[in-house]
């Protein structure tokens, strides 16, 4: 394979980004501090939440909240097979199960019916109140279908068994609905700022919430269990070396160094998201008439982190993987979301139940998926090129 002409993804950055950093780095205060702050009082202003607590990732995130949301042993949380691994691997290193839920037949959001079947089942078994969490993930940037799920948790919680919904906010920043942001639509949201998300701090990610009692518990947790942070017993009038711990925490916090990185992504957030819709709509519109893929989903307040074109089987004589290769071999840089997690081992061996002929349409998703480059900096050249080459496998492969 030679070098690839338009790559999958590359962050923009600035020489502002370079200046943030350097100012920390002469500042001599590098872990969480003032910058971090900041940071997350941006991000809480952004968002319109009354918390939001920076972390060093998505995964983190995802730990502290569902921790917060009472999943430990003998808990369960119902999530998506399409996903990153991460998502339902949290619930695994807290002690609690996984349930899983397919996703909707035309987009790749998990199914409020699909979630209606898996706590009818709990519920049969006795299991109901063993649920501490429903997690959907905004693949792509489209957003699941919020007020079904906020509806469910609802209806199945009881006096005893508060059910909570923990939104996967990894890839839809910003996405926005009449209602507000993404990550304020249920009870948490968890960002990520990994190095090819929608605003990057390298690695780091954010926890949003309204609910006063989770922050606590979730800042705390952040950071060893400790009742104040190193910033508070730098510049509060308690001795500095005085702290308390309330419980055996994680070090989930994150440094002024890549906060400094994340505010001025931040600003840019803006720039970033119309610029990207403006190659959706690019894309859509050359392969609107194309009748061997189907364009995307596009809900209200698309973030549109990805670009995901389904590949129309029945019209074409090659796999996913042959096409996937021809564009790779014509330079250009796709990529896969995602491998449905009944696809791992791990996961196989874990829940025997847990099988593709189960999830019909996660399973039909990824067999037909790929990932187009989608970044803000494409030049309308790379744009070009991409819908070529497509284009141009589509009508190698097309059946005749
Ligand atoms: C990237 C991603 C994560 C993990 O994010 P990290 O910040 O790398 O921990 C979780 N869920 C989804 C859907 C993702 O795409």
């Amino acid at each position: 394979m030679g070098e690839l002409t338009v790559p999958f993804f590359k962050p923009s950055f600035s020489q502002a980004e370079k200046d943030a950093v350097c100012e920390v780095i002469d500042s001599g205060w590098l872990t969480t501090g003032k910058v971090t702050h900041a940071f997350e009082e941006e991000f809480a202003d952004f968002t319109g939440c009354r918390h939001a607590l920076a972390v060093n990732s998505n995964t983190s995130g995802m730990l502290l909240a569902m921790e917060a949301c009472g999943v430990k042993e003998g808990k369960i949380v119902i999530t998506t097979p399409y996903t990153f691994v991460s998502t339902a691997s949290c619930a695994i290193h807290l002690g609690g199960d996984v349930c899983f839920a397919d996703t909707e037949e035309d987009s790749y959001s998990i199914s409020p019916d699909s979630i209606r079947d898996v706590l009818e089942e709990l519920k049969k078994e006795g299991k109901l109140e063993k649920v501490s969490a429903i997690v959907p993930v905004h693949i792509a940037g489209n957003l699941c279908n919020m007020e079904k799920i906020c509806a469910l948790a609802g209806e199945f919680s009881t006096e005893k068994n508060k059910i909570f919904v923990i939104e996967d906010c990894a890839h839809s920043f910003p996405s926005k609905t009449k209602n507000g942001y993404a990550g304020t639509l249920g009870d948490v949201g968890v960002f990520s700022f990994y190095a090819t998300k929608t605003i990057t701090t390298g690695e780091g990610g954010m926890i949003t919430t309204n609910d006063d009692s989770l922050a606590r518990r979730m800042s705390r947790m952040r950071l060893h269990g400790m009742d104040r942070d190193a910033w508070d017993r730098y510049t509060s009038d308690r001795a500095s070396w005085e702290y308390d711990i309330v419980a055996p925490g994680f070090k989930s916090n994150l440094p002024d160094i890549l906060s400094a990185v994340g505010r001025v992504q931040l600003k840019k957030a803006e720039t970033f998201a119309s610029k990207r819709k403006k190659i959706v709509e690019k894309y859509n519109s050359a392969f609107g008439g194309c009748d061997f893929l189907t364009l995307p989903p596009d809900g209200e307040g698309n973030a549109w982190h990805l670009y995901l074109i389904q590949l129309n089987p029945a019209v074409l004589s090659c796999s996913r993987n042959v096409f996937a290769k021809e564009l790779q071999e014509n330079g250009i840089g796709i990529s896969m979301h995602f491998i449905a997690l009944f696809h791992f081992s791990y996961w196989q061996k874990k829940y025997p139940e847990f099988r593709a002929e189960n999830f019909p349409n996660a399973e039909r998703h990824f067999q037909n998926t790929i990932t187009l480059p989608l970044w803000p900096d494409m030049t309308e050249e790379m744009i070009g090129l991409v819908i070529e080459k497509v284009k141009s496998a589509g009508e190698k492969f097309h059946v005749r």
